[in-house]
């Protein structure tokens, strides 16, 4: 007997075109998710709610935030959805599909970690590239402009830096040929992990709290609030990389001067 979701599966493939699915379907998964999720911040930024667990002092204005908001539905409905309605051919050409039975749960979460962790390399290298003195000044400084990141700025760049973030994101399915499940599966923690770390919030629940290499809003913020030469943190993901290549050193002595005043409060 098929399971509820595969019976929700079985509705959408009768109902709509692969083609569709993987184009528009994926466009307003990723509309939805992304816009839902980047909310809640911009939400307690303007109510001051949680301030407590704001990292930052500092709060954008609200005419800032919709600057953000206008811009990403320019930029999401020139670069992203094109960029999906071109790209499906190729999808279809590695062997993504999209028909019943959707693939055991060890394939598709073994082929999401995969997902996260190339994805985090190739970040983590083209990151670096951005933070050269050209590149800088002429494509990735507009991700910069909020020093102060809330959750909707993880995807506000400029249109060179989307097409790299997308190469980045879509090169695991791309070389895997995942159901399409897997794929909406992958498009949706990504987003939220992007999200989450540009909230500009850390929280006692906050994931990077319970998963040892999980860096999480704390780590990212830190790369947006320093000067560009000076920041570090450059991976998306997980705090491995900038660990292996030296480039979360001065993150990690703030975090042990932070400890050590702590301490020393505790003690007295
Ligand atoms: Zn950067
Ligand atoms: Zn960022």
């Amino acid at each position: 007997m098929a399971s509820p979701l595969e019976s929700c599966w079985q509705y959408l493939v009768t109902h709509f075109s692969d083609f569709q699915l993987a184009t528009l379907g994926t466009f307003i998964i990723h509309e939805s998710v992304f816009f839902l999720s980047g909310l809640p911040s911009i939400l307690f930024e303007r109510s001051g709610l949680f301030s407590k667990y704001k990292i930052q002092k500092k709060y954008n204005t609200p005419a800032a935030q919709e600057r953000c908001i206008t811009r990403l539905i320019l930029y999401h409905l020139c670069v992203n959805l094109p960029v999906m309605l071109v790209s499906y051919p190729a999808f279809r050409y590695m062997g993504m599909r999209s028909s019943l039975p959707l693939p055991p749960w060890s394939v598709i979460l073994s082929q999401v970690l995969f997902y996260f962790i190339l994805e985090d390399f190739v970040f983590y290298w083209g990151h670096r590239v951005l933070h050269t003195k050209w590149l800088y000044k002429h494509v990735h400084s507009v991700h910069h402009e909020y020093a102060t990141p809330f959750g909707l700025t993880s995807e506000y760049a400029h249109p060179a830096e989307i097409l790299f973030l997308g190469f980045a994101t879509i090169l695991g399915p791309a070389l895997t040929g995942p159901h399409l499940f897997t794929l909406w599966l992958w498009v949706i923690l990504r987003v939220m992990e992007t999200v989450e770390a540009h909230s500009g919030y850390h929280f006692p629940c906050s994931l990077s709290n319970f998963l040892p290499l999980y860096g999480g809003a704390d780590f990212h913020d830190y790369h947006h609030r320093l000067l560009y030469t000076k920041s570090g943190n450059y991976a998306s993901t997980f705090v491995y990389m900038d660990w292996l290549f030296g480039t979360d050193e001065g993150y990690r002595k703030l975090k042990a001067i932070e400890k050590e005043n702590k301490d020393s409060v505790e003690i007295y």
